[in-house]
């Protein structure tokens, strides 16, 4: 096989939102696509948040061979491309004389230098790159009418350059990502799901979610005008998503159990985030008086409010014996000095917590590094991962109260979607696969050797049967590159609002 592969991301798509919404009628290209091809509920890879997701996604192997466990590393520096240890997609292309373009996917920032074009996308430390200006930051919590043409709108942006770059090039490879599919219900779940503890009534809002299907639809649809019926097309996410009910804070639980010393800080206590959240939702004159504020200021006082730029890490009292980042349902849990009679404790204490107003425990699964991890990078790897019922959201930055109201009303979930059709992909749907399959996958459909090292198998996605073809290991390492403060400062405020770094 020798062909174009043209593949499209949606960050956090979910079939649990494209079913309903395809029976609808309103999603034509992406109904054709899995009517005429193969399509799967991809599983995510713990803990299922787009850094590691993607990464995993483009090199077939779990975080202990290709060292991205999360946003930030055990000692809460932002991570970035040099931190991966293993070859993307992209590189392997490269070794064969093949061409990719690849734009706005997570963890590619600094760039590499491949045969092809790397555009970063959202998660570089500057506005000025191919995403321009992001700023859903405050526009979405103050006015989350306005705040959504906003984002369409940049959505519809990128297509427009990302579309002149895939004419004007030539390539193998064209890859991109849009996070609409992240972003909208992460912030709008509540306005569509009557199910919700937070369901708002609101004629606008209440199709949000599913605008965005719509809009990333007729993306879609821009693509596949654009390219022949030889290109192979797949449409892939990194995770699901679904509604987000109660907060559960682990750090504040980790201090109350006597494994965490910490400092809070003053306004931490007086202008909580859902403080706020509830004075600017509930009495209009305040709003309006923050959105009188010259730009500076309000920007200042979110600053101060949500991205709490003294993260945990700074204020954590030496003695402490662990410290714990959240994403979506699950929490990493690092020792900071490593004592098995203290991860038996956390173990045993954290399957006892309950739900004061349910009497229900919420922790569902503890795994130690090495149930879940396995590679030379596994030293890196959180000592602990606990999951929770998935509609409770895990957040590590809040110190002071153990469960909160969620600012969010969707977060991530494990199941994410892979879709294929093109000449040598027959129809069907399978069973699920893993989210380590689709690199593996991915080369065999351009013809290429599978690395030995991959955690992935290739998906049974084809016609008539295809030599799969092994080669060595694709282990990488580049010079490590640290973000300066400043730029962390940047990505840090830049996703906070959607419950990145929290
Ligand atoms: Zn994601």
């Amino acid at each position: 096989m020798n062909m174009k592969l043209l593949v499209i991301g949606f960050d956090g798509a979910t079939f649990d939102l494209i079913e309903p919404f395809s029976k609808k009628g309103i999603l034509p290209h992406i109904s054709r696509l899995i009517a005429q091809g193969v399509s799967t509920p991809l599983i995510s890879v713990i803990p299922p948040v787009s850094a590691p997701a993607w990464t995993s996604l483009v090199t077939g192997k779990n975080p202990g061979k290709h060292n991205i466990y999360g946003f930030q590393d055990k000692d809460g520096r932002v991570v970035n491309s040099t931190f991966r240890k293993s070859k993307a997609l992209w590189n392997l292309l490269d070794e064969h004389g093949k061409r990719s373009i690849a734009i706005n996917i997570p963890m590619t920032s600094p760039p590499e230098r491949i045969n092809g074009i790397i555009k970063s996308g959202i998660l570089t430390p500057h506005e000025r790159g191919f995403s321009g200006r992001f700023q859903i930051d405050k526009e979405s919590l103050m006015e989350k009418e306005k705040a959504l043409p906003k984002m369409f709108q940049w959505e519809i942006n990128q297509t427009e350059k990302a579309l002149k770059i895939l004419k004007k090039e030539k390539w193998d490879l064209f890859f991109t990502v849009y996070h609409l599919s992240d972003f909208v219900p992460t912030i709008y779940w509540n306005y569509m799901d009557k199910t919700h503890p937070h369901y708002r009534a609101d004629d606008t809002l209440s199709t949000a979610v599913e605008d965005a299907y719509k809009v990333l639809d007729d993306i879609l649809g821009r693509y596949l005008s654009c390219v022949d019926s030889q290109t192979c097309v797949v449409v892939v996410s990194d995770h699901g998503m679904g509604p987000s009910k109660k907060v559960f804070n682990i750090n504040e639980w980790l201090r109350r159990e006597g494994f965490l010393d910490i400092r809070t800080l003053t306004f931490e206590k007086v202008l909580s985030p859902e403080k706020v959240t509830g004075l600017i939702k509930h009495h209009a004159i305040i709003k309006r008086f923050v959105l009188l504020l010259p730009d500076f200021l309000q920007k200042k006082g979110y600053k101060m409010v949500f991205s709490r730029s003294k993260d945990v890490l700074s204020r954590i009292h030496p003695e402490s014996r662990a410290y714990a980042f959240s994403h979506a349902h699950f929490a990493s849990i690092w020792l900071r000095k490593k004592c098995d009679g203290t991860l038996a404790e956390i173990e045993k204490r954290i399957q006892d917590l309950k739900d004061p107003d349910t009497g229900e425990p919420i922790i569902t699964r503890v795994y130690r590094k090495d149930q879940l991890f396995h590679g030379p990078w596994v030293d890196n790897a959180p000592d602990l991962i606990v999951e929770a019922i998935p509609h409770y959201s895990i957040r590590s930055q809040r110190i002071g109260t153990l469960f909160s109201e969620p600012l969010q009303s969707g977060d991530h979930r494990m199941n994410g979607i892979f879709i294929a059709s093109g000449p040598p992909v027959k129809t069907g749907i399978l069973k699920e696969h893993s989210i380590f399959d689709v690199c593996p996958t991915l080369l065999t459909l351009l013809g290429l050797p599978v690395p030995s090292d991959m955690d992935g198998c290739v998906m049974n996605i084809f016609k008539k049967e295809v030599p799969i073809k092994e080669a060595e290991e694709s282990q990488i390492e580049y010079h490590q590159k640290v973000y300066s403060k400043e730029e962390e400062e940047t990505i840090r405020e830049r996703l906070s609002a959607l419950g990145y770094f929290d």
